[in-house]
């Protein structure tokens, strides 16, 4: 908020904090001016470092006395500008609370601080042979909170679900600094699912500071397979037939050339030379039903033109089938200087047809898209290269990045299916959403934070002011008239 007295207000949240709880030097902020969309920089006016759930409620009472916006941060890793600052507002950095609360293995529980890695609650509860499902490629350095905060997705999601399946309890700093507890231990609630609306909102309803996490036990067998195929038509197809068989496959991921090439120039996961698309296939459960669903999976492979079918033999196999997927977008950085990480979904029917127009888009531009795909949700993740050392490039990317997800909403799908709206995709929620839908959202929003104080202009394409009558708008804005506020 312009006018903010922020000298004052370090000097009070480091009486809650300590002093080093408040960075306000500028080249300590800097550190914090972008999150994996690293094209979108702001400096925060200020960073506050909390360690416990009571200094995060303090920190938030201060900045609604002062009436100064703030943003969430747990790693930094997301990839839709959600973490983005706002330069007139406190960024609270949620990775100093790394504690694991406790476990529950009777009741299959895990209780963690919202700044935990993901990876470390499977790595906690393994020797009792649970794990935490949801697994976004960025599991070893993405937090609890921000996944709770993105509804984050990951490769075995297609059979277990997205993290709003696997939290059944948090505890919220409210954006006046009040503590509430949403849902608990038990999976169901009575009443409205106040739990469901707060996973997925992307820090602007508040901020967890403890989850309560489903812990999923470890399945007698696991068998990954490796497919080659000619072309990225027939992976798609083989999709569609696996599932289409009544087959839920923990996963199946795809890569097309590109995403090959430089997955092998950054790991060398040694995927079958001269494949127009690799699947990894992945099942789970009792092993009678692992044997029986592999070997037709292995049947409509081949059925589909797999010119090499590799099935991994142990854990280290297996590891290196996956590192090539898991290592995708960083490797895209081998092939290209600048890439766009773009997120849609459509029906996964539609796969070869949306995939070969988002090549015509790329090429009428003169630019290069490597695919990666959670291939079994319909989760495209195009990697839209350009070189931003080159004049007008960046634009055009931009652009193509933008014109495939009007593709997903063309064919039925959405504008993301894990990486969240925020900074980036805002401006295409009105596209997929009518009016109408949006005022329904806003208001719901403004239940929670009436003052609009937590993660402002994340989300929603035009920030509207709680107090506005819902409805279609007739007019322009007020914030828009004021130059406040930008319509797209
Ligand atoms: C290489 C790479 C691979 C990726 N793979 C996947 C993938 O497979 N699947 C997937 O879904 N995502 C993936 N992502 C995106 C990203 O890792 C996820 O969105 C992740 O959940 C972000 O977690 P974070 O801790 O980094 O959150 P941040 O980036 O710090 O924040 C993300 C959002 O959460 C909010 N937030 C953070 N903590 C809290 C809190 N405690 N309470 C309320 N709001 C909070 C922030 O305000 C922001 O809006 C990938 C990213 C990278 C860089």
């Amino acid at each position: 908020m312009a006018g903010a007295d922020f000298p004052a207000l370090a000097e009070r949240m480091r009486a809650v904090l300590g002093a080093g709880g408040v960075l306000t030097e500028r080249a300590q902020l800097r550190t914090y001016e972008c999150d994996g969309l690293a094209h979108y920089r702001v400096t925060p006016a200020l960073v506050a470092l909390p360690e416990t759930g009571d200094q995060v409620a303090a920190v938030v009472r201060l900045c609604a006395e002062a009436g100064v916006p703030y943003v969430a941060r747990g790693s930094g890793t997301g990839l839709s500008g959600g973490a983005l600052p706002v330069a007139d507002g406190v960024l609270i950095v949620l990775s100093r609370m790394r504690r694991i609360v406790g476990i529950d293995i009777a009741n299959q529980r895990a209780v963690v601080e919202p700044g935990v890695i993901n990876l470390w609650v499977t790595r906690e509860v393994a020797p009792h042979d649970y794990y935490y499902a949801p697994d976004p490629s960025s599991q070893l350095v993405c937090s609890i909170g921000g996944n709770v905060a993105e509804n984050s997705g990951g490769a075995h999601c297609l059979k277990y679900g997205f993290t709003t399946n696997h939290v059944t309890g948090a505890e919220v700093v409210l954006p006046d600094g009040e503590v509430v507890h949403l849902g608990g231990t038990a999976l169901d609630h009575p009443g409205y699912d106040l739990l469901g609306t707060f996973v997925g909102s992307e820090g602007t309803l508040g901020i967890a500071t403890e989850v309560t996490l489903r812990l999923v036990r470890k399945p007698e067998a696991v068998q990954t397979m490796l497919a080659g195929f000619p072309s990225i038509e027939d992976a798609a197809a083989a999709t569609s037939d696996i599932i289409g068989a009544g087959i839920v496959p923990a996963a199946i991921e795809m890569m097309d050339a590109l995403a090959i090439e430089a997955a092998e120039a950054a790991v060398h996961c040694g995927y079958p030379a001269g494949a127009g698309a690799v699947r990894v296939i992945e099942l789970d459960g009792p092993q009678a039903e692992v044997d029986h669903q592999f070997g037709q999976v292995e049947e409509v492979c081949q059925t589909r033109h797999a010119f090499e079918v590799r099935i991994a033999a142990d854990d280290a196999e297996r590891a290196l089938m996956w590192k090539g997927r898991k290592s995708a977008f960083a490797a895209v950085g081998r092939i290209s200087p600048d890439y766009f990480v773009q997120d849609g979904v459509i029906p996964r029917t539609v796969l070869p047809e949306v995939l070969a127009r988002i090549s015509d888009l790329a090429t009428t531009k003169g630019l290069r898209v490597a695919n990666v795909f959670h291939a079994g949700d319909g989760n495209l993740h195009p990697l839209v290269l350009f070189d931003e050392d080159v004049s007008g490039q960046a634009e055009d990317a931009e652009h193509v990045a933008g014109a495939i997800l009007d593709l997903c909403i063309e064919y039925g799908g959405s504008i993301t299916g894990e990486h969240g709206v925020g900074s980036d995709k805002a401006k295409y929620m009105g596209r997929q959403f009518t009016a109408a839908d949006l005022e329904a959202m806003h208001l719901l929003r403004c239940a929670f934070d009436p003052a609009g104080l937590s993660n402002p202009g994340k989300v929603f394409p035009t920030p509207r002011l709680c107090g506005e009558v819902p409805g279609p708008r007739k007019g322009a804005h007020p914030l828009h008239e004021a130059g406040l506020a930008e319509v797209f």
